[in-house]
Formats: structure tokens, sequence, C-alpha cells
């Protein structure tokens, strides 16, 4: 069998058990500790948003087009308060933490204490194929832990029984190893593909101290899987990426409207904006700002 494990940070797809079972793993070390630098996230926050991109990014990576997203915006009461991620059909994803700095817990010796930090909320889940509509779907948040979140939204929102597990390991310098895995059975599969997989994922160790042991994401889904027809469909290098652009914060500020573009363009200075996921800057001068109110309405 033709197998590509690619070195850095990537997703693979494959099924089982003749299609009966689909599956997702992911690395994500690099694309997660990108987000760390960009965002100066504390180590709860670099957990939970690490968590949460992994997940969207191996949801994302059923998508047909490279434009098409998968949106995950959590928002809870506790003192992180809330995330949004955006992952795309190219493997790219970007997010942010609403309170990046949060104080250190841990839930037992090792396990930082995610849920907490998020408290009691929700998780909203948007699918934008590039239609008139996106899907949207919203859940309760079952622990915070991100994981059993998705794995609930899954079976309630899509229907769609899955096993998730997301990790991200700290070291003293900062993320040592991130990824995930999701497991999905299909309508086809029966009874008994049903109760093996099961027995299978009961007890099956963490995601990321299998990645310390040095397991890629193929390796984690050999493992899990144990099918030894497994098929790996594809496998795409993944990034953390913002396609924010001039052109695109120039649409945001037309969508204001004419009444706030008005008082705006009162600065003599103009106005600078910053993108939330990535930090890159824009400036609009005073001749520029003006220049929109036309196009607004
Ligand atoms: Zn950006």
């Amino acid at each position: 069998m033709n197998r590509k494990e690619p070195k850095g940070d990537y997703i693979v797809r494959a099924t089982a058990y003749q299609g009966a079972v689909r599956a997702f793993a992911c690395r994500t070390t690099v694309l997660c500790r990108k987000a760390v630098r960009l965002h100066r996230l504390s180590p709860i926050s670099a957990a939970a948003l690490g968590r949460l991109m992994s997940g969207a990014l191996m949801l994302a990576h059923d998508l047909k087009e490279s434009h098409q997203s998968i949106t995950a915006i959590v928002r809870g009461d506790g003192p992180m308060q809330g995330m949004t991620v955006v992952a795309q059909g190219d493997a790219t994803v970007r997010g942010l933490v609403i309170q990046p700095v949060v104080e250190t817990r841990y839930a037992r010796p090792g396990k930082l204490d995610v849920g907490s930090a998020i408290g009691r909320g929700t998780l909203t889940i948007i699918r934008d194929l590039g239609l008139k509509e996106p899907y949207m779907g919203t859940v309760q948040l079952v622990s915070g832990e991100i994981a059993e979140d998705l794995t609930y939204y899954l079976a309630t929102s899509e229907q769609i029984p899955s096993a998730v597990s997301l990790g991200v390991r700290m070291g003293p310098e900062g993320i040592s190893h991130a990824g995930g895995l999701i497991v999905q059975l299909m309508p086809v599969a029966d009874e008994s593909v049903a109760e093996h997989l099961e027995r299978r994922v009961v007890g099956f160790p963490d995601v990321s101290s299998l990645m310390e042991d040095g397991f890629n994401p193929h390796q984690l889904l050999d493992l899990l899987l144990g099918d030894p027809d497994i098929r790996y469909l594809s496998t795409a290098p993944c990034a953390y990426a913002c396609p924010c652009s001039t052109d695109r914060m120039r649409q945001n500020l037309v969508a204001l409207g004419r009444t706030e573009l008005t008082e705006l363009a009162l600065d003599p200075n103009g106005i600078d904006l910053q993108c939330h996921f990535c930090s890159k800057s824009y400036h609009f001068n005073q001749d520029q700002v003006q220049g929109l109110l036309d196009q607004a309405d």
C-alpha cells in the first residue's frame, strides 16, 4: 500500500470495515504553536484553542471545495469566556480566544482544567458550503473539554455516532505535541462493527501521549481501528493561515453602513484596523474612508 506520511502537521482521512467506519486523524503541533505566539495564549487557552482547531480541521477535511468552511464557536461563563475557530476545505485554520490569559489550573496532575476555564455554555458549528444559507447547529456544552462537546454535537445535531479525541500536550517550552482523531459510524454499519469499535474506543490511550511516543496520524488510526483493510483516502498538510486582505477589510467597513462610516470619515488620521485572527494591521486614510461612503447605503 502506498501511503504518504508527511513530516510536519497534516490530516488524514480513511475508511475501514468495508465503508462502515469513517475516520480522521491530525497532527497540529506547529500550527498550535503559531496560534500561541500570535495571541500570546496562556497554557489553558492554548490547550482549549488547540483542541478546537484540531477538531474543526478534521470536520473541514470532509468539505469538497477549498473555500468552504467550518466555523466553531464556543461561549462559556468561565474566565476564558469563549473562542472562535474557522477551518477551511484547504486544510487551513485560524482561531481566537476571548480572554487569552487565564490562570493555570489542573483537573488532575498533568491535565489542564480546560472545562472550568470555559465553564457552562454552548458550542455552535456553522457549515458554510458557499450556498445562500449556511447550515448552523448549537448544543449545550457537555464538559467544556471540547472533545466531548464535539462528540455530543455530532451525535445530536448531525446524527452521526462519533468518537472524538483531542490532545494538546504542554512541555517546559510550550506545546510539545498536538493532534486528534475522529471515528464515525456510517449508517451502513451493523451492530457487530459498532460493538467492536466501541470496545476499541473505550480505554484507548490519550492522543497526545501516543504522539509523545512517536505515533503519527496514520499510526493513530491503524492502532485505533485495527482493520487490516483500512483505506487511506486523502492526506493533506495543514497550517494556520488567515485569508484577510485589504479588500476584505474594505468590505467590512462598507458593511458598517453609512451612519457609522460618516462618523469614521471625520477623523483626519484615517482609521487603523487589526485582524483578530492574525494580528495583521490595515490602514485607511481619510480620503479612502470617504471614498467608501459612496459604496455604503
Ligand atoms: Zn488575518
